[in-house]
């Protein structure tokens, strides 16, 4: 059991295909120079770098896990739900990703409306020059902009200041159901993860809810370990996971060498009382 935990599992990750700023293959390089030994690649509603990523892994000889992470709406909050091990041949997964991504522009462009109302003016061109992937628009990309015209110091404070509820630029969106989440995730063959839980701001209810749900709908693993959690976090969804009977998963959310919370491999080793995910793909 020692083994499985020490072994240097990344599990979250984001290229140049959504908000990440490195290509797939330089992302993937990376991880391997870094001593990553298991990584997955999990785009932001997107399987376009994996083939590229399956390829570079081979060469770096780095086992590679194909992943996605997909945007879910849940209590009226968004939700990340990772997929690990999925096909990227899935048609249902395909399609299901294709209608979550529909929405993005039109989002985009009532963001850089609401940013215009309180005098931000050229936010849509100006975000959209940050994205290689312009189906895949996202906060990150304003807030790379927002900072390039000085309007913050960084992508940290931009999510203090703008683009969340209750400050200017945000604009609600509904993006996939829970339960429809985790069934393309299985259809595909792969195993659906609570991304960073520590990041919601549900009540003690609607958290239990969320996990009971989405265990009722097939999922099977929560994030213990991320950049995002503090040490008390990493305790307080160890034992979620224990209650709940779920696999634990690590991953950085690695985005960009600067602005990431952790570097690729670098984020704490799961508590001995839990099963890591990664002992289906070893
Ligand atoms: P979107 O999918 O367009 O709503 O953008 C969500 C992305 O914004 C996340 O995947 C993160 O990369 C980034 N993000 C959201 N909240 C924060 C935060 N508090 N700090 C840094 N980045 C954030
Ligand atoms: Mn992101
Ligand atoms: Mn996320
Ligand atoms: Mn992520």
């Amino acid at each position: 059991m020692a083994v499985l935990h020490d072994l240097n599992a990344d599990l979250h990750a984001h290229s140049t295909v959504s908000d990440g700023t490195l290509e797939p293959a330089v992302l993937v390089r990376r991880a391997a120079d870094k001593g990553v030994e298991l990584f997955a690649l999990t785009d932001h509603d997107e399987l376009g770098g994996l083939e590229t990523a399956i390829d570079a892994a081979a060469q770096a000889g780095m086992r590679f896990v194909p992943g996605v992470e997909i945007s879910v709406t849940y209590a009226e909050q968004t939700v990340h739900i990772v997929g690990l091990g999925i096909d990227p041949k899935s048609d249902v997964l395909r399609d299901g990703l294709a209608d979550v991504r529909s929405g993005r522009l039109r989002r985009a462009k009532e963001m850089a409306a609401a940013l215009a109302a309180v005098g931000i003016a050229g936010a849509l061109e100006g975000a959209l020059a940050y994205a290689d992937n312009i189906n895949l628009i996202s906060r990150t990309h304003f807030a790379r902009w927002l900072v390039a015209t000085g309007h913050c110091e960084d992508v940290r404070e931009v999510f203090g200041k703008y683009l969340v509820a209750g400050k200017p630029g945000y604009v609600a969106h509904r993006w996939a159901r829970l339960s429809d989440a985790v069934s393309w995730i299985n259809t595909a063959g792969g195993v659906a993860v609570i991304a960073h839980p520590g990041r919601y701001r549900f009540s003690e209810t609607e958290a239990w809810a969320l996990y009971s749900e989405f265990k009722e709908a097939g999922g099977t693993a929560i994030e213990v370990a991320t950049s995002n959690h503090t040490a008390d976090q990493v305790k307080r969804y160890a034992k979620v996971a224990r209650e709940f009977e779920l696999e634990a998963s690590r991953g950085s959310d690695f985005h960009d060498p600067a602005e990431s919370h952790a570097e690729l491999g670098r984020v704490c080793r799961l508590p001995d009382s839990l099963l890591p995910v990664w002992h289906r793909f070893v």
